[in-house]
Protein backbone atom coordinates (compact mmCIF):
# COMPACT_ATOMS: atom_id res chain seq x y z
CA UNK A 1 0.00 0.00 0.00
CA UNK A 2 1.27 3.39 -0.63
CA UNK A 3 0.40 6.97 0.92
CA UNK A 4 -0.86 7.67 -2.56
CA UNK A 5 -3.78 5.65 -2.20
CA UNK A 6 -5.04 7.01 0.75
CA UNK A 7 -4.09 10.95 1.35
CA UNK A 8 -6.92 12.82 1.75
CA UNK A 9 -6.72 16.50 -1.09
CA UNK A 10 -6.92 18.78 1.72
CA UNK A 11 -4.13 16.46 3.54
CA UNK A 12 -1.53 17.32 0.43
CA UNK A 13 -3.02 20.62 0.15
CA UNK A 14 -2.20 21.91 3.39
CA UNK A 15 1.47 20.00 3.71
CA UNK A 16 2.12 21.91 0.34
CA UNK A 17 1.10 25.04 2.19
CA UNK A 18 3.46 24.39 5.45
CA UNK A 19 6.15 23.30 3.74
CA UNK A 20 6.17 26.82 1.64
CA UNK A 21 6.39 29.34 5.16
CA UNK A 22 9.90 30.06 5.21
CA UNK A 23 10.69 29.35 8.84
CA UNK A 24 9.74 25.57 8.53
CA UNK A 25 12.54 23.62 8.23
CA UNK A 26 14.72 26.39 10.73
CA UNK A 27 11.99 25.56 13.50
CA UNK A 28 11.93 21.84 12.63
CA UNK A 29 15.67 21.65 13.00
CA UNK A 30 15.42 23.23 16.32
CA UNK A 31 13.12 21.09 17.93
CA UNK A 32 15.28 17.99 16.93
CA UNK A 33 18.38 19.65 18.13
CA UNK A 34 16.44 20.20 21.59
CA UNK A 35 15.80 16.64 21.60
CA UNK A 36 12.42 16.30 21.63
CA UNK A 37 12.43 12.55 20.13
CA UNK A 38 14.73 10.96 22.70
CA UNK A 39 12.72 12.92 25.82
CA UNK A 40 9.77 11.97 24.46
CA UNK A 41 10.92 8.15 24.27
CA UNK A 42 12.40 7.94 27.42
CA UNK A 43 9.08 9.30 29.32
CA UNK A 44 7.50 6.57 27.28
CA UNK A 45 9.52 3.48 28.42
CA UNK A 46 9.72 4.54 31.61
CA UNK A 47 5.94 5.11 32.33
CA UNK A 48 4.21 3.02 29.95
CA UNK A 49 3.78 -1.03 29.60
CA UNK A 50 5.15 -2.31 26.02
CA UNK A 51 2.59 -4.75 25.32
CA UNK A 52 4.50 -7.95 22.91
CA UNK A 53 3.44 -11.26 22.16
CA UNK A 54 4.11 -12.12 25.98
CA UNK A 55 2.84 -8.60 27.53
CA UNK A 56 -0.89 -8.41 27.17
CA UNK A 57 -0.77 -10.36 23.83
CA UNK A 58 -4.81 -10.09 23.71
CA UNK A 59 -4.50 -6.53 23.23
CA UNK A 60 -1.33 -6.73 21.03
CA UNK A 61 -2.28 -9.47 18.62
CA UNK A 62 -4.40 -6.79 16.92
CA UNK A 63 -1.33 -4.72 15.50
CA UNK A 64 0.76 -7.05 13.30
CA UNK A 65 -1.83 -8.01 11.01
CA UNK A 66 -2.58 -4.27 10.27
CA UNK A 67 0.81 -3.82 9.34
CA UNK A 68 1.31 -6.78 7.18
CA UNK A 69 -1.91 -5.54 4.96
CA UNK A 70 -0.50 -2.04 4.63
CA UNK A 71 2.94 -3.17 4.12
CA UNK A 72 4.71 -1.20 7.23
CA UNK A 73 7.23 -2.46 9.79
CA UNK A 74 5.27 -3.43 13.31
CA UNK A 75 5.78 0.01 15.57
CA UNK A 76 6.16 -1.12 18.99
CA UNK A 77 2.90 -0.21 20.88
CA UNK A 78 2.30 0.83 24.28
CA UNK A 79 -0.30 0.68 26.99
CA UNK A 80 -0.82 4.18 28.96
CA UNK A 81 -2.80 3.92 31.77
CA UNK A 82 -4.42 7.01 31.83
CA UNK A 83 -8.59 6.45 31.89
CA UNK A 84 -9.39 9.07 29.07
CA UNK A 85 -9.94 6.97 25.29
CA UNK A 86 -7.18 8.32 23.53
CA UNK A 87 -4.32 6.79 20.99
CA UNK A 88 -1.56 8.55 19.49
CA UNK A 89 2.12 7.91 17.27
CA UNK A 90 5.17 9.57 17.69
CA UNK A 91 8.76 8.30 17.03
CA UNK A 92 11.22 9.95 14.59
CA UNK A 93 14.12 7.17 15.31
CA UNK A 94 12.00 4.64 16.54
CA UNK A 95 7.92 5.01 15.93
CA UNK A 96 5.94 3.56 18.41
CA UNK A 97 1.86 3.94 19.21
CA UNK A 98 0.71 4.16 22.41
CA UNK A 99 -3.14 3.54 23.40
CA UNK A 100 -4.24 4.45 27.22
CA UNK A 101 -6.44 2.41 29.60
CA UNK A 102 -9.52 3.96 29.04
CA UNK A 103 -9.31 3.00 25.04
CA UNK A 104 -9.26 -0.51 25.58
CA UNK A 105 -11.52 -0.43 28.30
CA UNK A 106 -14.67 1.09 26.44
CA UNK A 107 -13.43 -0.14 22.90
CA UNK A 108 -14.53 -3.12 21.16
CA UNK A 109 -11.95 -5.56 19.28
CA UNK A 110 -13.26 -4.46 16.16
CA UNK A 111 -12.93 -0.14 17.49
CA UNK A 112 -9.74 -1.21 18.64
CA UNK A 113 -8.34 -2.63 15.48
CA UNK A 114 -10.01 1.02 13.48
CA UNK A 115 -8.13 2.89 16.02
CA UNK A 116 -4.52 0.92 15.45
CA UNK A 117 -5.23 1.46 11.91
CA UNK A 118 -5.87 4.88 12.02
CA UNK A 119 -2.40 5.14 14.12
CA UNK A 120 -0.54 2.75 11.21
CA UNK A 121 -2.15 5.55 8.48
CA UNK A 122 0.06 7.75 9.87
CA UNK A 123 2.77 5.91 9.63
CA UNK A 124 2.33 4.94 6.32
CA UNK A 125 1.44 8.25 5.09
CA UNK A 126 4.57 9.71 6.90
CA UNK A 127 2.68 12.01 9.10
CA UNK A 128 4.88 11.01 12.53
CA UNK A 129 7.76 13.92 12.33
CA UNK A 130 5.38 16.85 11.53
CA UNK A 131 2.72 15.83 13.82
CA UNK A 132 5.61 15.58 16.69
CA UNK A 133 6.50 19.55 15.69
CA UNK A 134 2.57 20.01 16.11
CA UNK A 135 2.40 18.70 19.42
CA UNK A 136 5.65 20.19 20.80
CA UNK A 137 4.48 23.75 19.89
CA UNK A 138 0.86 22.89 20.98
CA UNK A 139 1.26 20.90 24.09
CA UNK A 140 4.48 21.74 26.08
CA UNK A 141 4.00 24.98 26.45
CA UNK A 142 4.98 28.86 25.74
CA UNK A 143 8.23 28.32 27.88
CA UNK A 144 9.58 25.49 26.11
CA UNK A 145 8.69 26.93 22.59
CA UNK A 146 10.11 30.34 24.07
CA UNK A 147 13.41 28.25 25.47
CA UNK A 148 13.85 26.92 21.55
CA UNK A 149 12.28 29.69 19.43
CA UNK A 150 14.19 32.97 21.11
CA UNK A 151 15.76 33.70 18.03
CA UNK A 152 13.03 33.00 15.59
CA UNK A 153 9.92 35.47 17.65
CA UNK A 154 6.72 34.57 18.35
CA UNK A 155 5.46 37.01 15.55
CA UNK A 156 7.17 35.04 12.90
CA UNK A 157 5.90 31.72 14.65
CA UNK A 158 2.11 32.26 14.56
CA UNK A 159 1.57 31.51 10.62
CA UNK A 160 3.53 28.32 11.12
CA UNK A 161 1.60 27.65 13.86
CA UNK A 162 -1.61 27.74 11.86
CA UNK A 163 -0.47 26.01 9.03
CA UNK A 164 0.53 23.39 11.22
CA UNK A 165 -2.36 23.31 12.84
CA UNK A 166 -4.70 23.13 9.42
CA UNK A 167 -1.99 20.37 8.66
CA UNK A 168 -2.77 18.46 11.31
CA UNK A 169 -6.53 18.46 10.90
CA UNK A 170 -6.50 17.74 7.21
CA UNK A 171 -3.71 14.65 8.33
CA UNK A 172 -6.38 12.99 10.30
CA UNK A 173 -8.72 12.71 7.24
CA UNK A 174 -6.25 10.65 5.43
CA UNK A 175 -5.75 8.44 8.51
CA UNK A 176 -9.48 7.88 8.85
CA UNK A 177 -9.29 6.13 5.56
CA UNK A 178 -6.35 4.17 6.04
CA UNK A 179 -8.77 2.71 9.43
CA UNK A 180 -12.03 2.33 7.05
CA UNK A 181 -10.01 -0.03 4.56
CA UNK A 182 -8.88 -2.22 7.33
CA UNK A 183 -12.36 -2.21 9.15
CA UNK A 184 -14.75 -0.27 8.16
CA UNK A 185 -16.50 3.26 7.59
CA UNK A 186 -19.39 2.06 10.11
CA UNK A 187 -16.98 0.87 12.18
CA UNK A 188 -14.76 4.29 12.15
CA UNK A 189 -18.27 6.53 12.57
CA UNK A 190 -18.70 4.72 16.02
CA UNK A 191 -14.73 5.53 16.90
CA UNK A 192 -15.31 8.87 16.34
CA UNK A 193 -18.33 9.19 18.55
CA UNK A 194 -16.79 7.52 21.58
CA UNK A 195 -13.63 9.52 21.36
CA UNK A 196 -16.10 12.59 20.96
CA UNK A 197 -16.84 11.78 24.50
CA UNK A 198 -20.52 10.86 23.93
CA UNK A 199 -21.79 8.79 26.80
CA UNK A 200 -22.86 5.08 26.38
CA UNK A 201 -26.53 5.78 26.92
CA UNK A 202 -26.40 8.48 24.24
CA UNK A 203 -24.00 5.73 22.29
CA UNK A 204 -26.58 3.17 22.39
CA UNK A 205 -29.54 5.22 21.09
CA UNK A 206 -28.25 7.93 18.86
CA UNK A 207 -28.68 7.28 14.89
CA UNK A 208 -25.10 7.28 13.49
CA UNK A 209 -26.07 8.57 9.87
CA UNK A 210 -28.22 11.45 11.01
CA UNK A 211 -25.00 12.31 13.27
CA UNK A 212 -22.84 11.87 9.79
CA UNK A 213 -24.95 14.00 8.43
CA UNK A 214 -24.21 17.14 10.40
CA UNK A 215 -20.69 16.91 9.08
CA UNK A 216 -22.27 17.36 5.60
CA UNK A 217 -23.90 20.03 6.50
CA UNK A 218 -20.29 21.63 7.54
CA UNK A 219 -18.85 20.84 4.28
CA UNK A 220 -21.81 22.69 2.57
CA UNK A 221 -20.37 25.55 4.44
CA UNK A 222 -17.63 25.43 1.71
CA UNK A 223 -19.38 26.68 -0.93
CA UNK A 224 -21.25 29.45 0.83
CA UNK A 225 -20.30 33.16 1.78
CA UNK A 226 -19.35 32.66 5.60
CA UNK A 227 -16.64 30.15 4.31
CA UNK A 228 -13.68 32.48 4.79
CA UNK A 229 -14.69 33.81 7.91
CA UNK A 230 -15.22 30.87 9.45
CA UNK A 231 -11.79 29.76 8.26
CA UNK A 232 -9.94 32.64 10.02
CA UNK A 233 -11.80 32.18 12.94
CA UNK A 234 -10.30 28.69 13.45
CA UNK A 235 -6.87 29.90 12.07
CA UNK A 236 -7.09 32.55 14.88
CA UNK A 237 -7.73 30.30 17.82
CA UNK A 238 -5.92 27.71 18.87
CA UNK A 239 -9.23 25.85 19.60
CA UNK A 240 -9.58 22.55 18.53
CA UNK A 241 -13.22 22.54 17.53
CA UNK A 242 -15.45 19.48 17.46
CA UNK A 243 -14.61 17.32 14.73
CA UNK A 244 -16.04 14.12 15.18
CA UNK A 245 -19.24 13.89 12.55
CA UNK A 246 -17.01 15.84 9.51
CA UNK A 247 -14.45 13.21 9.96
CA UNK A 248 -17.49 10.71 9.70
CA UNK A 249 -19.07 12.43 6.87
CA UNK A 250 -15.73 11.79 4.90
CA UNK A 251 -14.83 8.75 5.62
CA UNK A 252 -18.15 7.40 4.87
CA UNK A 253 -17.96 9.18 1.33
CA UNK A 254 -14.52 7.92 0.70
CA UNK A 255 -15.61 4.45 1.26
CA UNK A 256 -18.31 4.83 -1.36
CA UNK A 257 -15.62 6.23 -3.82
CA UNK A 258 -14.36 4.05 -6.57
CA UNK A 259 -10.65 5.09 -5.41
CA UNK A 260 -11.85 2.76 -2.14
CA UNK A 261 -13.29 0.18 -4.27
CA UNK A 262 -10.33 -0.17 -6.80
CA UNK A 263 -8.45 -0.77 -3.97
CA UNK A 264 -10.45 -3.37 -2.31
CA UNK A 265 -10.66 -5.44 -4.93
CA UNK A 266 -6.73 -5.26 -5.61
CA UNK A 267 -6.35 -6.25 -2.41
CA UNK A 268 -8.71 -9.47 -2.94
CA UNK A 269 -7.13 -10.15 -5.89
CA UNK A 270 -3.80 -10.44 -4.14
CA UNK A 271 -5.25 -12.10 -1.09
CA UNK A 272 -6.87 -14.97 -3.21
CA UNK A 273 -3.28 -15.27 -4.60
CA UNK A 274 -4.38 -16.63 -8.48
CA UNK A 275 -1.89 -14.97 -11.16
CA UNK A 276 -2.17 -14.78 -14.74
CA UNK A 277 0.15 -17.56 -16.52
CA UNK A 278 1.27 -15.00 -18.95
CA UNK A 279 1.60 -11.47 -17.44
CA UNK A 280 1.62 -12.80 -14.07
CA UNK A 281 -0.53 -10.34 -12.48
CA UNK A 282 -2.80 -11.20 -9.91
CA UNK A 283 -6.36 -12.42 -11.51
CA UNK A 284 -10.09 -13.05 -10.42
CA UNK A 285 -10.57 -16.56 -10.71
CA UNK A 286 -14.37 -15.47 -12.75
CA UNK A 287 -12.65 -13.70 -15.07
CA UNK A 288 -12.58 -15.37 -18.73
CA UNK A 289 -9.28 -13.06 -19.85
CA UNK A 290 -6.66 -11.47 -17.97
CA UNK A 291 -7.99 -8.08 -17.66
CA UNK A 292 -4.16 -7.02 -18.37
CA UNK A 293 -2.62 -8.73 -21.17
CA UNK A 294 -6.17 -9.82 -22.70
CA UNK A 295 -4.38 -13.65 -22.25
CA UNK A 296 -7.66 -16.68 -22.42
CA UNK A 297 -7.90 -17.92 -18.83
CA UNK A 298 -9.11 -21.34 -18.39
CA UNK A 299 -11.72 -21.27 -15.97
CA UNK A 300 -9.91 -22.62 -12.36
CA UNK A 301 -13.15 -22.29 -10.32
CA UNK A 302 -13.94 -25.78 -9.65
CA UNK A 303 -10.01 -26.49 -8.73
ZN1 LIG B 1 -4.70 10.64 14.09
ZN1 LIG C 1 -2.26 -11.42 -17.96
Amino acid sequence: MNASDFIHPDDAAALQALKKIPIFPAVMEKVFQYGLDEIQWSENVTMNLRLSDIQLPEIYKHLPPICHKLGIQIPELYLQMSPIPNAWTSGNNRVYIVVTLGLIKRFKDDELIAVLAHECGHILCQHVLYSMLANSLFNLGDVFVESIMGQIGSVAMKPLKQALMTWSRASELTADRVASFITSAATMTKVLAKLEGIPKTILNEMDYGAWTLQGADYENLKNGNSWKKIIRYIANTDLDHPYGPVRAYEVNQWEKSLQCQQLKNQVKLIENGKTCPQCGNFIDETWGFCKNCGNKLTNNKSS
